[in-house]
């Protein structure tokens, strides 16, 4: 086999470690990262993909990125394997990373590939039965090498043909940090992050958000999926949604964002969020979204400017001001 392994490389400790483990005993590693609209990982207000490139610096590694876009938005939509405690498809994400892993290697030549996988630490997809279901699935059963947790499997076809030491490779479980913690000060890293994950499908409130998209859109884009990530979110009808600021800079992204056919709405002559209107836009719907913008800058007047995507201005005054708009809230 070629001696050659790619190493699935998040940025995180594991992942991190993983790697540094395998190239101490000279084999030959390319990195592959992946990025998602869902990372959350901010490290110096960055992100994954660019922490991963920078681990993969300190470690002196050339890194491969992969965009996760449409295709796994499919997967999130509906897993064959079914989501953990948000809406985040653990099984069925490592399935797909490792699928283009395994493309990746027959592109570059490489014999195997290397996980930060620990036995035990992940509920959903760390437990052994998942770890060989993931194998099993992605076509690459016995070329899976996780040097965290190996004393733990069978050894790996690399290990049996003597690419890699077993003995050097470690019984790692669980989910304390411990000895990983040991071996960055062995090895002396700083560049890695996000230890707990960064993923925001695993976040219960954005994965309600997500959920009322998929229920409400069929069509929806990855626009869609990115303005999830901003301000507070109301239903207001099956049709209609309404996302507000939370601050300036979400205001001026909700601005910077807006496009046809969705409808402006901006507080006139008092301090508030600036709202967006996606769907069906009536002038009961802009009322409604005019007293949560009226509540949310603390006014009673309710006047906001409503923009639409057509140049035309006009300005409302909604015509109450009791409203159950909590309920609406997403
Ligand atoms: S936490 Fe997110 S990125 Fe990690 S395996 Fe689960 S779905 Fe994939």
């Amino acid at each position: 086999m070629n001696s050659k392994a790619i190493s699935l490389l998040s940025g995180g400790l594991d992942s991190t470690l993983a790697t540094r483990l395998i190239m101490e005993q000279g084999v030959e590693v390319v990195a592959l990262h992946f990025t998602s609209l869902f990372c959350n990982c901010s490290k110096g207000g960055n992100g994954c993909g660019i922490q991963a490139v920078r681990t993969a610096g300190e470690l002196g590694l050339e890194v491969m990125v992969r965009v996760k876009g449409m295709d796994y938005l499919e997967i999130v939509k509906a897993p064959k394997h079914g989501y953990g405690r948000g809406l985040n498809p653990c099984l069925d994400c490592r399935i797909f990373m490792l699928k283009e892993a395994k493309k990746t290697m027959d592109e570059i030549g490489a014999g195997f590939v290397i996980t930060g996988e620990v036995l035990g630490q992940r509920p959903m997809s760390q437990h052994r039965a998942a770890l060989r279901c993931i194998e099993k699935e992605s076509g690459l059963k016995d070329l899976i090498l996780r040097p965290l947790s190996a004393k733990h499997f069978e050894p790996t076809l690399p290990e049996r043909e003597g690419i890699v030491d077993r003995e050097k490779l470690l019984d790692i479980t669980g989910r304390s940090r411990k000895t990983q913690y040991e071996l960055v000060d062995t090895f002396h890293l700083k560049e890695f992050s996000c230890p707990g994950g960064g993923c925001l499908l695993t976040e219960p409130l954005f994965a309600k958000k997500l959920k009322d998209l998929f229920d409400h859109s069929r069509d929806f884009t990855v626009k869609d999926v990115a303005l999830l990530k901003i301000g507070r979110h109301f239903r207001l009808s099956p049709d209609t949604k309404l996302i507000i600021g939370r601050n300036k800079e979400e205001n001026d992204r909700l601005s910077a964002l807006w496009l046809a056919p969705q409808t402006l709405l901006a507080p006139q002559g008092f301090k508030g969020p600036l709202g967006l209107l996606s769907g069906v836009a009536s002038d009961m719907h802009i009322g409604i979204a005019a007293n949560i913008i009226s509540h949310y800058g603390k006014n009673d007047i309710y006047p906001v400017t409503v923009e639409s995507n057509d140049g035309t201005k006009r300005l409302h005054r909604a015509e109450w001001k009791a409203m159950i708009w909590e309920s609406l809230r997403i």
